[in-house]
């Protein structure tokens, strides 16, 4: 899957201090591939990629993250901008409002409109559900069920073969009876074809409507751009509604019509209840499409706790081989920092998915602090004087046994080998001694 692949490309760039020009490139073509898997319109994968690597080249990559990790929340970040940073909000305002429900056959219209009904009810508006599906008396009864779910008026008249007609008796009928919002279910077909667009374009026309609303099936990958765009060329309309994600699909359609019609996307519709729908979130969609969530929330922790100049001072000392006792114990505090300890190797791709079932929790540092705060000043720096002697006084005095201190010593010296030939962290708790 998607993670696993983002896992491999990341790999390249484990044990890199910054994020170079080298290790990029190849990383950099991996996300684009599996933004491609996720449905991301090949042009749009290649724009954003291309943005992400010119961003992310030069940058410091702090202590806590690898280069691998923080290059995924560079994407997101990304994403999350091109697919507009905030919620758009539906706009309501009108005496009443009018919400124009179009899409092709089967996209979730009309399931949609009875989700849309339930959601403007809860803020307290009066809402009125129009069926102007002319063609599938079927379809007035699917909005009637709906309607009666969710406790929503439904205004129909399965004579009438014209859907203006409908649709502004309905208006006549929303002034009379206080409905504060009129949503407009309208038929759709299988492709785009010109009598649905003239009659679509005709709704619009004749009843001026507060929002047009184009809703699309998540489902359908590289359609749902072409059809979003020519709804768009003929429409003009104002938002987007994505269904069906409540199934395997990535939600790359999200990015992919966001770019190429410039139109916000307003809601999620994911099942057939009728509360499966939610305000449309770029961060969570970008997190959605990488997903990659656990990732970048720990990056996002990363960033809020860990000082950066520490960071980059310890990064220093790694380079001249200094580094010490001190400078673990500063690390180790910083992790701590960072919160729960199980929750953070749980977050870690690869390593952490086999540690999660450790026991480890955040006392799992008390013993290996004890140890070093009880070492001197010198012994810290250099640890190589610390004989059986002083062994012995430093378990004695963090209240451990002497196996702890040798196991500790032991592993310090590992990974200061381990840094020695890396000559740079690797930013992964690979180094990282444990007292298990
Ligand atoms: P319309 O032709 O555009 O009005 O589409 P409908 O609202 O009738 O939906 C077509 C089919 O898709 C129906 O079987 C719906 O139950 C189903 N459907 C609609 N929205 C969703 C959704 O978000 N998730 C899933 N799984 N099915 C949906
Ligand atoms: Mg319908």
């Amino acid at each position: 899957n998607l993670t696993q692949k983002l896992d491999k490309a990341f790999k390249n760039l484990k044990g890199q201090g910054s994020i170079t020009e080298i290790n990029v490139a190849s990383t950099v073509k991996e996300i684009r591939r599996a933004l491609i898997d996720a449905d991301v319109n090949y042009k749009v994968a290649k724009e954003v990629t291309d943005k992400i690597k010119n961003e992310a080249i030069g940058q410091d990559v702090l202590i806590s993250v690898s280069p691998g990790q923080l290059l995924v929340k560079i994407t997101s970040d990304e994403l999350t901008a091109l697919m507009g940073e905030k919620a758009v909000p539906l706009s309501t305002d009108g005496s009443p409002a009018i919400i124009l429900i179009s899409g092709l056959q089967g996209s979730g219209k009309t399931t949609f409109s009875g989700k849309l009904a339930q959601f403007i009810k809860k803020q307290g508006k009066d809402v009125l559900l129009t069926a102007c599906d002319i063609y599938r008396p079927a379809a007035i009864d699917q909005l009637k069920v709906l309607g009666e779910q969710v406790g929503v008026d439904v205004y129909a008249e399965p004579e009438n073969k014209n859907a203006l007609e409908i649709a502004n008796n309905a208006l006549d009928y929303a002034k009379k009876n206080g409905k504060k919002v009129v949503i407009v279910d309208t038929a759709g077909r299988l492709a785009v074809d010109e009598q649905m667009m003239n009659e679509i374009e005709g709704l619009k026309k004749g009843l001026n409507p507060t929002e047009t609303l184009f809703v699309v099936d998540s489902m359908t990958g590289q359609d749902a751009v072409n059809t979003a765009k020519t709804f768009n060329e003929r429409l003009d309309f104002d938002g987007v509604v994505l269904t069906k994600l409540d199934g395997d699909t990535r939600g790359g359609a999200a990015l992919s019509i966001r770019t190429v019609v410039d139109k916000p996307i307003k809601f999620i519709s994911y099942g057939e209840k009728m509360d499966a729908l939610d305000v449309f979130h770029p961060d969570r969609m970008s997190q959605r499409i990488l997903g990659m969530g656990d990732v970048i929330s720990l990056v996002e922790r990363a960033q809020q706790t860990f000082d950066e100049d520490e960071a980059k001072r310890i990064n220093k000392k790694i380079r001249k081989n200094q580094f010490s006792f001190d400078d673990f114990l500063s690390q180790l505090q910083q992790i701590k920092k960072m919160g729960n300890i199980k929750d953070l190797i749980g977050m870690l791709p690869g390593a952490g998915k086999l540690m999660k079932d450790i026991d480890i929790d955040d006392d799992a540092f008390k013993p290996i602090e004890a140890i070093i705060l009880s070492m001197t000043k010198d012994e810290r720096e250099n640890p190589e004087i610390i004989n059986g002697s002083r062994r012995r006084r430093i378990a004695n005095g963090s209240g451990t046994s002497i196996q702890d201190v040798n196991k500790l010593l032991k592993q310090f010296n590992d990974m200061r080998k381990l840094m020695k030939t890396m000559n740079k962290f690797s930013g992964s708790r690979r180094g990282l001694p444990n007292m298990n």
